[in-house]
């Protein structure tokens, strides 16, 4: 992104966190050639984001792919409605600060898998389960008995 004072493109996102409204991100960046910074808020649908699934197919990125991830995994647990929407907010900034254009799917669910760590155990487990598709019974264990340490 051009920088609004000196017009060099050489600029780069210090913050970034979800606006007001929801829909879209603030982002303060900073100019690299002339150290003023400035704001601006970008729509996240108009952010160009494409993920890298693992089978080295390529797709817009798509919250409600998240949101549908982490729901099933928090299902019946204790977990107020406004944490999880807090947590995919979370999640969704951090992967949308790396300012890629490009992310793999890997990446996405680690990011996910380290904020439902904080959440909920369960629901931790039964997203890491599905995510890292766990071969067998041990390896769920052993991941298990890691977090309940
Ligand atoms: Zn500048």
């Amino acid at each position: 992104m051009k920088c609004p004072f000196c017009n060099q493109d050489n600029t780069r996102v210090v913050d970034s966190r979800p606006a007001d409204d929801n829909n879209s991100i603030r982002r303060r960046r900073l100019c690299d050639e002339c150290g003023k910074r400035f704001t601006t808020y970008e729509k996240v649908e108009t952010i160009p984001l494409i993920v890298i699934k693992k089978d080295q197919n390529r797709e817009q990125y798509d919250r409600s792919k998240i949101e549908a991830g982490v729901l099933r995994a928090c299902y019946k647990r204790p977990i107020p409605v406004l944490k999880i929407n807090e947590m995919i907010d979370a999640a969704e900034t951090e992967v949308f600060n790396r300012e890629d254009r490009e992310i793999e799917s890997t990446i996405i669910g680690e990011i996910v898998m380290d904020k439902l760590k904080e959440l909920d155990p369960v629901a931790y487990v039964r997203f890491a389960s599905v995510y890292r598709e766990f071969k067998d019974v041990n390896t769920f264990m052993d991941e298990l008995k890691k977090i309940l340490k």
